[in-house]
């Protein structure tokens, strides 16, 4: 089955194999006569399941074991809350402010902690990242967004605090692009990430974090949030999102059977060049970040005229090319190009971006 190309930023589209596999699996998981949803979550059963997806997971991010995996719920929203629940210790937080999303957790931390904006791309319309970072004496943990899913900027390399002269633990918000480049965890304490970008169906958020940083939460954070609490009860301490904790699984064995991490980022490279460079010589549609922090993932791209806006998603959609609107918060349009999308998803895209600009232009 021929399905349409979908770019939409999350929930987003997920390998056709895994799709497939799920359904076959739907009514009967490997002989037990029950689908993953009806199973007990500390039966025998799913216990495998989640054990085979968090080997999987650390087999692909390369996580060393002194670093938890927790698999939680409540979305990048939600451990906006969570992560100074745990890591503030009632100290400064500072905050590197990329676009939307790191804004937003900056906004949510100050309900926890008292939280500062070390750095800032507001000014510029967050198309690029600062350079100049004003990083508190003794911050708790610095928090930046690694990709961010509406403005399009994302981190080529994870800052390298020691080298700024700073001991705190890194959190990143690594939601839109995890897996689909490596991890350097020399320089991460801790790093979350709701699936429903890359990894999987929306419901689950995986948080990596070091082990040393657990333990510390304050007394009014919610048990059920308590990275301790979860880490010691494997992530089953309340019932665990297990249907997608199980379609993030089938997720990792299709990812180690393209080749893993590095293939991802191999393919990612190659979507966004296309894409970023049909949008440049085009001289008709626009990017607006700067070249040396382009998301390979999230791509937003003006027309010459809001007007055609509505003609460009309609001719789209007639062709099978799906969810291209731009988050409305930027406007325009916006593709999402996650591991599960093929390079002849993009080319599909850059071909009728094409004849749209040659009918318009
Ligand atoms: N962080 C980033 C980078 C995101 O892209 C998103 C969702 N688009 C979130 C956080 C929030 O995720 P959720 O809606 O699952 O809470």
């Amino acid at each position: 089955m021929k399905r349409p190309y979908n770019f939409s930023a999350g929930p987003a589209a997920l390998p056709q194999e895994v799709l497939e596999q799920a359904a076959a699996e739907m009514l009967d998981w490997h002989g037990s006569g029950m689908s993953v949803m009806e199973m007990s979550h500390r039966g025998r059963e799913f216990m495998s399941i989640r054990d085979q997806a968090e080997t999987d997971l650390r087999e692909l991010l390369d996580v060393p074991s002194h670093y938890h995996v927790l698999f939680m719920q409540g979305g990048g929203i939600a451990e906006n809350a969570i992560v100074p629940l745990n890591l503030s210790r009632g100290g400064t937080v500072d905050f590197v402010v990329t676009g939307g999303w790191s804004a937003k957790s900056y906004k949510e931390a100050k309900r926890y902690c008292r939280a500062r904006v070390a750095a800032s791309s507001e000014a510029d319309g967050y198309t690029r990242i600062p350079a100049q970072w004003q990083l508190s004496e003794r911050p708790s943990y610095v928090h930046v967004c690694t990709n961010e899913t509406i403005h399009g900027v994302e981190f080529q390399e994870l800052p390298d605090l020691k080298a700024l002269g700073c001991d705190a633990p890194l959190v990143i918000d690594c939601s839109s692009h995890i897996a689909s480049r490596p991890i350097d965890w020399s320089r991460v304490g801790l790093a979350f990430a709701g699936a429903q970008k890359n990894i999987g169906p929306a419901g689950l958020t995986l948080v990596i974090v070091r082990e040393d940083l657990v333990g510390h939460a304050l007394e009014i954070c919610p048990s059920a949030f308590d990275y301790k609490t979860v880490a010691e009860n494997h992530s089953m301490y309340n019932t665990p999102p297990t249907y997608a904790i199980y379609t993030a699984g089938l997720v990792f064995q299709w990812l180690k059977r393209q080749g893993g991490v590095a293939e991802m980022e191999r393919r990612a490279r190659a979507k966004a060049e296309l894409l970023y460079g049909y949008i440049d010589a085009s001289g008709w549609y626009v990017n607006k970040v700067d070249p040396t922090c382009r998301s390979r993932m999230n791509v937003p791209f003006f027309l010459p005229d809001d007007r055609l806006n509505e003609a460009f998603l309609a001719g789209a959609k007639e062709r099978g090319l799906l969810q291209l609107k731009g988050h409305k918060s930027v406007g325009g349009m916006r593709a999402s190009i996650y591991n599960a999308m093929p390079l002849e998803g993009v080319q599909a895209l850059v071909d009728y971006m094409r004849e749209f600009a040659a009918r318009h232009g």
